[in-house]
């Protein structure tokens, strides 16, 4: 597939110390789903902003279906944005509203119209035609601002932090709407968020940001499952993480001790003997050990919390040198193999060599 976006080197330099974006490069291919994920601050926005031609890069160069907008203002590039307040106008229809852009281009009543309605049909809400955005819910607004955006087919629709003011139950209906909204109009979304659940729901690839910079990019799973820094390992999904010494390595695999006992990792690169590393592991997946129960692989501390939350429960762990571990298990399954602890007895927590992470260093994210 061609690339529809094309970010090279790119930075956004506020002042000698502030900078937003810090030399980025990223392709994006035509009709894919790319949300930037990060923490406030990261730059997200401002990558965002300068992709749409609201902010102007201190260096590097945008193309956008393979012609140079770098220096194009909003309205010379093929690209729409979708704002976190919708913006729209109060004083309009809801086909007025949607209407608006297509009679600013000049187009016939009767054309506005159909356009109108059909990218309202599109979200769902072709009988609020005629109503005003007041008689309309949160959810609703967001729908009208979302058939505006793509009412001219633009190639790119960027959205930043489109379902951030909508409330919980509501943005996860909209997290599914928007991605079959997607796959319906096949234009290329760029979507901005710091919510991990909605990045990894709704994306064909995260961008993990980290102070102005890529950290990491990929499909949702490959993010989850092989994180390449623990800021990406905290930040999509949760993870524990054990202070740890290599004992013993091969090529392939090492011991590795911990303060509640040692374990086996894979190796995908080489460690020395007595190096001081990090592991990593989902609290997913860990198998909280029945008493007397054998386990290869496993870490013993004792039970400091036990938090129920509807479908799970999840064990906090505590080691021997303080740290704390999650160890998470369907509510069914635990009750099934009655490993639901008391707080202050003793834990084993049996963890597959193919599920740690090793990260260097003594790293505390
Ligand atoms: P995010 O969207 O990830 O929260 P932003 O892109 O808004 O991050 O901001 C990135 C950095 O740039 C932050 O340090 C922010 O304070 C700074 N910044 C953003 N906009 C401006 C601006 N207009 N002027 C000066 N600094 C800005
Ligand atoms: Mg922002």
């Amino acid at each position: 597939m061609a690339a529809i976006i094309e970010l090279e080197n790119l930075s956004k330099h506020y002042s000698s110390t502030i900078i937003g974006v810090d030399d980025v490069s990223l392709s994006v291919e035509d009709g894919e789903f790319v949300t930037l994920l990060g923490p406030s601050g990261c730059g997200k926005s401002t990558l965002l902003r300068m992709i749409g031609g609201f902010e102007a890069p201190t260096h590097g160069r945008i193309r956008l279906a393979e012609r140079d907008v770098t220096w194009d203002p909003p309205y010379k590039r093929a690209v729409n944005m979708v704002f976190q307040d919708y913006a729209l106008f109060p004083h309009m229809t809801v086909g007025e509203n949607i209407a608006y852009g297509l009679k600013m281009m000049g187009m016939g009543r009767a054309e506005q119209r159909t356009a109108a309605l059909e990218a309202l049909t599109l979200v769902g809400l072709a009988d609020r035609f005629d109503q005003r955005p007041n008689q309309l819910s949160g959810g609703q607004r967001q729908r009208v601002a979302l058939a505006r955006a793509i009412v001219r087919r633009p190639k790119v629709l960027l959205l930043d932090e489109p379902l951030s003011a909508l409330d919980a139950r509501l943005r996860e209906q909209m997290q599914i709407e928007l991605k079959h909204l997607h796959d319906k109009v096949g234009i290329t979304f760029i979507m901005v968020t710091h919510d991990q659940t909605e990045a990894l729901v709704m994306s064909d690839r995260v961008v993990v940001m980290e102070q102005g910079r890529i950290a990491q990019e990929g499909k949702p799973q490959d993010l989850y499952d092989h994180p390449v820094s623990p800021y990406v390992a905290n930040f999509i999904g949760t993870t524990n993480f054990v202070p740890a010494t290599v004992a013993d390595a091969t090529e392939a695999a090492a011991t590795i001790e911990t303060a509640a006992g040692s374990l086996q990792v894979l190796l995908d690169r080489p460690v020395a003997k007595g190096a001081e590393m990090t592991l990593g592991f989902r609290p997913e997946k860990t198998r909280a050990l029945a008493e007397g129960e054998a386990a290869e692989n496993a870490l013993s501390g004792h039970v400091a919390e036990v938090i129920y939350y509807g479908l799970g429960v999840r064990v906090s762990v505590e080691i021997a040198d303080g740290t704390r571990l999650y160890v998470d298990s369907l509510l069914a399954d635990a009750l099934a193999r009655s490993t639901v602890p008391q707080v202050g007895t003793k834990m084993r927590v049996a963890v597959e060599p193919h599920n740690i992470f090793l990260f260097d260093g003594r790293v505390a994210p």
